[in-house]
């Protein structure tokens, strides 16, 4: 079975703008490639894990999110690093309309994309880390199994966590080395 680094995206892996409604628009974190490069050396799995209401909340449609995630790849890609795969989850339990608005189990604290991961790319959970800038990306990674740290790159600080991440890190390159080092 594979280990994996499950990523969130906006505020992890690239700038959080509130929403990244064109791929133009996203940017890279400043250590980001360097980081998902040494997983990928390591031979961990890098699976991206995202919410994108955006799409529920009719901001950009799905089209559109396949061009920002392929933009994301070629970013990675031009300075040697990439992901295996890029899960997102589109819906809104409040937002938009049918049939984006509506309760389901990959909305992140939800476990659903992690699972679908897990079985398309072998991965062993408990083997595996979560990485993301909110409190949901913690508690989510906790559901599904995995260790989780939170960096300081977006959204959340530190005490609005209720569930403990086991590290916190400044950026995606100092949680990675955290976990190559363990
Ligand atoms: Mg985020």
């Amino acid at each position: 079975m594979n280990k994996a680094v499950f990523l969130d995206k906006d505020g992890t892996i690239n700038e959080d703008l509130g929403y990244i409604s064109h791929y133009r628009d996203l940017k890279l974190l400043p250590h980001s490639a360097a980081a998902i490069k040494l997983l990928n050396d390591a031979g961990y799995k890098v699976i991206v894990i995202s919410n994108q209401s955006g799409v529920a909340r009719g901001m950009f449609g799905e089209d559109m999110l396949q061009a920002i995630n392929k933009t994301l790849q070629k970013h990675l890609l031009s300075k040697g690093a990439f992901v295996d795969d890029i899960y997102y989850c589109p819906h809104h339990s409040e937002h938009g309309e049918y049939p984006y608005r509506r309760e389901c189990d990959c909305r992140k604290p939800g476990i659903g994309l992690f699972k679908k991961a897990a079985k398309r790319h072998d991965i062993d959970l408990a083997k595996s880390f979560m990485i993301g800038d909110h409190a949901r990306d913690i508690e989510a990674g906790h559901k599904a199994g995995t260790k989780s740290i939170l960096v300081l790159t977006g959204h959340e600080i530190e005490k609005d966590c209720k569930d403990k991440p086991e590290h916190v890190a400044k950026d995606l390159l100092e949680a990675v080395k955290w976990i190559l080092k363990k």
